[in-house]
Order: structure tokens, then C-alpha cells, then sequence
């Protein structure tokens, strides 16, 4: 798929700016859908620490450690430990590396972390 760069309008501040190329094949190589963002870099970095439900792509998960990582779209990581997996039995073998994962954010002690974080059907 050919990218180019492409000027978008952000929905919530108003703000014109440009999805870049290099932004496209970052989200096409993390496992996200490249599609034009409705909102500008800053108000998705705030738009992703909102409560949610969000989707993202687990980074690691380490089931002996018994935590690890979701990427957000904007890049940011956040972290999960198991007890924030909302699904039992075989579907938690599903939250692995590279699987996309819906989850809501909380705060926590150590910061904000990834609660209820279940897996996405592929399409
Ligand atoms: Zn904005």
C-alpha cells in the first residue's frame, strides 16, 4: 500500500496536522489499522489515558512475571498486570505478544495501568 502524507483536521481541538508517512508505517507495523486519525497527536495522547474501553497491541506479556505491556496507538506504553486480564481459561492464552487487546485505563499507585484487558477478534 502506497502512503503518502496527509493533512487531517482533529476533530476535538480544531488543530490541522499532517499524518505523515513515517506515522503510517509505524501504526502498519505495530499491527494497527492505518487510517487517518480524527485527532491530533496531543489530544490522542490525552484522549488514550481517558478511561476507555481503548485497543491496542500487547507488547509482552510475560504470564511467569505475570505482567507486561499494551502499545497505544500514539506509541505510549502501558502496563498490565495479570489480575487486569478480563478473560479465563484458554482465552488468556490469547494475550501474548502482538495480540490486539481492548482495555480501560485506571489509575494505580505506580501510575495509570490497563484493567480488563481482553483480546480482539482478528478480522
Ligand atoms: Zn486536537
Amino acid at each position: 500500500m502506497p502512503y503518502r502524507d496527509t493533512w487531517a483536521t482533529c476533530e476535538k481541538c480544531g488543530k490541522q496536522f499532517i499524518f505523515t508517512v513515517e506515522e503510517q508505517r509505524r501504526l502498519d507495523n505495530l499491527g494497527f489499522e492505518v487510517t487517518v486519525p480524527s485527532l491530533c497527536p496531543d489530544c490522542m495522547r490525552a484522549e488514550e489515558m481517558s478511561p476507555g474501553p481503548h485497543e491496542g497491541v500487547v507488547k509482552w506479556y510475560d504470564p511467569d512475571k505475570g505482567y507486561g505491556f499494551i502499545i497505544q496507538r500514539s506509541g505510549n506504553e502501558i502496563f498490565f498486570h495479570r489480575s487486569g486480564i478480563g478473560v479465563t481459561g484458554p482465552d488468556r492464552l490469547r494475550i501474548k505478544d502482538g495480540a490486539k487487546v481492548s482495555y480501560r485505563i485506571e489509575p494505580s499507585g505506580k501510575g495509570p495501568q490497563a484493567v480488563d484487558v481482553v483480546p480482539l477478534d482478528e478480522a
